[in-house]
């Protein structure tokens, strides 16, 4: 591994409200860039990078079947604004000079590659950043259940979920000020105490395989490069 980590492959997950700014809704461009430009900082030192980006921004399964529609019909919906999302990001990355590739789990050849294990292996072993698009490619799951399952399948080190915190409180910090942070918890008290890091699916597919989450900030000064060198405020999530 380079100098700066200790990390040689990992995935970032970044929800699709990340990229919208300040706005309600959509992609905000100078958002997009500003993330494309911290997943360079950390390719730039050599680390292999999968990414997987929500949908949220655009559309959301539960949101879709709130309103009457059929949430299996809802949430395909869901995985197709994760597409839309990893294209804006993947332009962003070669607007850079950082070469990616989008699989999506559901066939779409003239937009995306489909998923194929060992070819997204190879790619990152080219140093492609890899863009997991379209989830799980199943309803009634969520992109960080795909981003814990692509983690896995990749080998990756850990998953970094960027969010809008440091890391994981033991209330929401937005609303409590007296909200404690936890440097380290365990899967089992995440899944006991419900605390928010990820849905109770994809917290138990990280337990079963050992993969560590780590959440963090992306307005972490430092950024993404600086939680992968160990900088910063974070929480990790461990066995
Ligand atoms: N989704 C799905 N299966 C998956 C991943 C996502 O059905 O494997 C749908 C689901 O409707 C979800 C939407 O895609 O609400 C957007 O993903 P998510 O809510 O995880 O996005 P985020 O909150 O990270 O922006």
């Amino acid at each position: 591994a380079p100098p700066e980590t200790r990390f040689k492959r990992v995935m970032l997950k970044i929800s699709g409200e990340a990229l919208m700014g300040d706005q309600g809704y959509g992609l905000h461009p100078p958002t997009v860039e500003r993330i494309a430009r911290e997943v360079k900082s950390v390719h730039d030192l050599g680390v292999e990078i999968c990414m997987v980006i929500g949908g949220g921004n655009v559309f959301r399964g539960l949101a879709g079947s709130a309103q009457g529609m059929e949430r299996t019909t809802a949430d395909y919906m869901g995985m197709l604004a994760t597409v839309m999302n990893a294209l804006a990001v993947q332009s962003a990355l070669e607007k850079l000079g950082v070469f990616t590739r989008v699989i999506s789990a559901i066939r779409m050849d003239e937009v995306a590659e489909p998923y194929i294990r060992r070819r997204a292996v190879r790619h990152l072993e080219k140093k492609r950043v890899c863009i997991f698009a379209a989830g799980t490619g199943n309803p009634y799951f969520t992109t960080d259940t795909a981003a814990t399952l692509r983690a896995n399948e990749m080998a990756c080190e850990a998953i970094f979920k960027g969010t809008k915190v440091d890391g994981v409180y033991d209330k929401d910090p937005l609303t409590n000020p007296d909200a404690k942070r936890f440097e380290r918890v365990t899967y089992d008290e995440v899944l006991a105490q419900h605390l928010k890091v990820m849905d109770a699916s994809a917290i138990a597919l990280a337990r079963d395989n050992n993969l560590p989450i780590i959440v963090f900030s992306l307005d972490e000064p430092g950024g993404f490069k600086g939680i992968l060198a160990g900088n910063g405020t974070y929480t990790t999530v461990h066995g």
